[in-house]
């Protein structure tokens, strides 16, 4: 073990005074290679109260200022993509360009808060009464707290922090206990940037930090992204501490295949969404269901398609996928494979026995392709987050459809077909957050919002995009009246104002 992974608080960093620790591993040697701290009570308390203190001056100050710090670290996000990336990938294992990838979608929100100006701009309507004008402005909440899985350690955070700084918020950020390095590189690079002391904060941590943080009186906000027991037990505790909440969850993603889909193009999308990243993406397609006929075909396709990726670890330029986060969730993801067959499906690839020349103690696992699968299967239930591709089978749009809408998840969806008709139907009737016409991973653009429905999110509002905006603001309306001397100000009058 080399390195210590600290916290990040009042613009420097605070060592770890807690002595609980939390092991780091390079999922592709399975080596512990850092040790990150993990808060106390206390460590938490000192890290909402630097935020509390920064938001006396950010909450005031200049849009500007603001945004003159954002486009600095812009630069600086730009410049050290590949640093991130190469963090991301020794903790995480995805594979480089995959990193990469995730840096790329998290500078897209930065991009956004870069305009803020404009989302912020509010709206007056003069003369609704005899001299009477109504503002409409909008406001910082206060502290606001950003708490966030392993899978995407570098993006997640960005759906968050820079529109919460740039409404005029402190933020503090729990990052994933199991890759927190991509959390500290970004500290840094928002103080390099120039952005005051105390606005962004990290707490190392486990359930110990994240409980604090839910009940502290000075977080005024809190938004969560992780799995779907923790996303309700986060909605629940904090909407009963009186805090703004958006909690989104797991996921189990179909992708829809209609008879005269091009099969081409639909396995490409599917082996892509299901096994990038090695499964663990919240918008990794999951499920396909063949409508018809085609499900022998596409199941061929996907099959060739899916014998060909190049395993190893995330740092070889020709690995195309990478290991699992850790050996326990590797094992997990492989005990869906073994009880499949038992539970009905077809194994038409079972990648659990794979393994990596060089690397033996990674966290490796090959991919995995069940055929015919049962909607009651545990592989079908729950959600799994590895390279587990299962297919189902339906006669008609009408079935796939209530098969899909009876999932309890919402998160993203796709179909895939040439009849625009169908592809209208499916966008109008499927409970889902984000759907995709041919596109497998619908995710939104930053200046859209993300977020799915049903046990997928919990709360009102999706992240970033118009939603991000309102969630980190709230609003405020001013009614004035400029009194005009040369008239009667009309005395005293106990009846309800009405407008003339
Ligand atoms: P997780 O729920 O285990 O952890 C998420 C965060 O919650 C981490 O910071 C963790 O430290 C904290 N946490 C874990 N257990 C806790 C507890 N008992 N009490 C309080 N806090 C706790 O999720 P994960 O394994 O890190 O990430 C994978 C999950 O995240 C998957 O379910 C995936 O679908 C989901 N995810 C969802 C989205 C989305 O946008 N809907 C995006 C990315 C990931």
């Amino acid at each position: 073990m080399t390195k210590t992974v600290h916290h990040w608080i009042g613009g420097k960093t605070v060592e770890g005074e807690s002595g609980d620790w939390g092991p780091v591993t390079d999922p592709a040697t399975g080596a512990v290679t850092t040790r990150v701290a993990l808060a106390s009570v206390e460590e938490v308390d000192r890290a909402v109260a630097a935020a509390r203190i920064a938001f006396q001056t950010w909450g005031t100050s200049s849009l500007a200022q603001r945004t003159s710090i954002l486009f600095r670290f812009r630069a600086l996000l730009d410049a050290n993509r590949d640093a991130i990336a190469e963090l991301i990938t020794a903790e995480h294992g995805k594979v480089h360009s995959d990193a990469l990838g995730e840096v790329a979608r998290g500078l897209e929100i930065v991009d956004l808060a870069c305009g803020i100006t404009t989302q912020l701009k509010g709206e007056l309507s003069t003369q609704v009464s005899n001299r009477v004008d109504v503002a409409a402005i909008r406001q910082p909440v206060g502290v606001v707290v950003g708490i966030t899985p392993f899978n995407f350690p570098a993006m997640v955070p960005m759906w968050m922090f820079p529109l919460a700084i740039a409404c005029g918020n402190t933020f503090v950020l729990k990052p994933s206990e199991k890759d927190p390095s991509a959390s500290l590189k970004i500290a840094e690079l928002l103080a390099e940037a120039g952005l005051p002391d105390g606005v962004f904060n990290v707490v190392q941590g486990d359930k110990v930090a994240v409980d604090r943080l839910l009940e502290h009186p000075d977080v005024a906000a809190v938004s969560f992204v992780g799995s779907t027991p923790i996303a309700r037990h986060i909605h629940t505790t904090a909407s009963a501490n009186g805090k703004r909440v958006q909690a989104l969850g797991g996921a189990k993603n179909h992708m829809l295949v209609l008879p005269d889909a091009d099969l081409d193009a639909a396995a490409d999308a599917a082996v892509s969404a299901a096994y990038g990243s090695a499964g663990e993406r919240c918008m990794a397609i999951s499920a396909v269901v063949a409508v018809g006929a085609v499900g022998d075909e596409l199941v061929d396709k996907i099959r060739e398609r899916a014998e060909k990726i190049k395993i190893g670890p995330g740092d070889d330029p020709a690995s195309e996928m990478g290991p699992l986060i850790t050996r326990a969730h590797r094992d997990k993801v492989a005990s869906y494979v073994h009880g499949a067959a038992e539970q009905g499906a077809d194994v038409v690839l079972d990648g659990t026995g794979y393994t990596v020349d060089g690397y033996e103690d990674g966290h490796w696992i090959g991919l995995s392709l069940l055929d015919k699968v049962s909607t009651d299967s545990d592989a079908y239930r729950d959600e799994i987050f590895g390279p587990v591709l299962c297919v189902l089978r339906a006669d008609t749009y009408e079935e796939g459809l209530a098969l899909i809408n009876a999932s309890p998840f919402g998160n993203g969806t796709a179909i895939f077909t040439r009849d625009g008709g169908a592809a209208r139907r499916f966008q109008l009737e499927v409970q889902a957050g984000m759907v995709g016409v041919n596109v497998p991973i619908p995710v939104p653009v930053g200046y859209h919002s993300f977020g799915g429905w049903k046990d997928s999110l919990f709360g009102d509002l999706h992240v970033y995009g118009n939603d991000g905006v309102q969630f980190y603001t709230r609003g405020k309306v001013v009614t004035t009246r400029w009194p005009d001397p040369s008239e009667p100000h009309g005395g005293v009058d106990l009846g309800f104002p009405r407008n003339h």
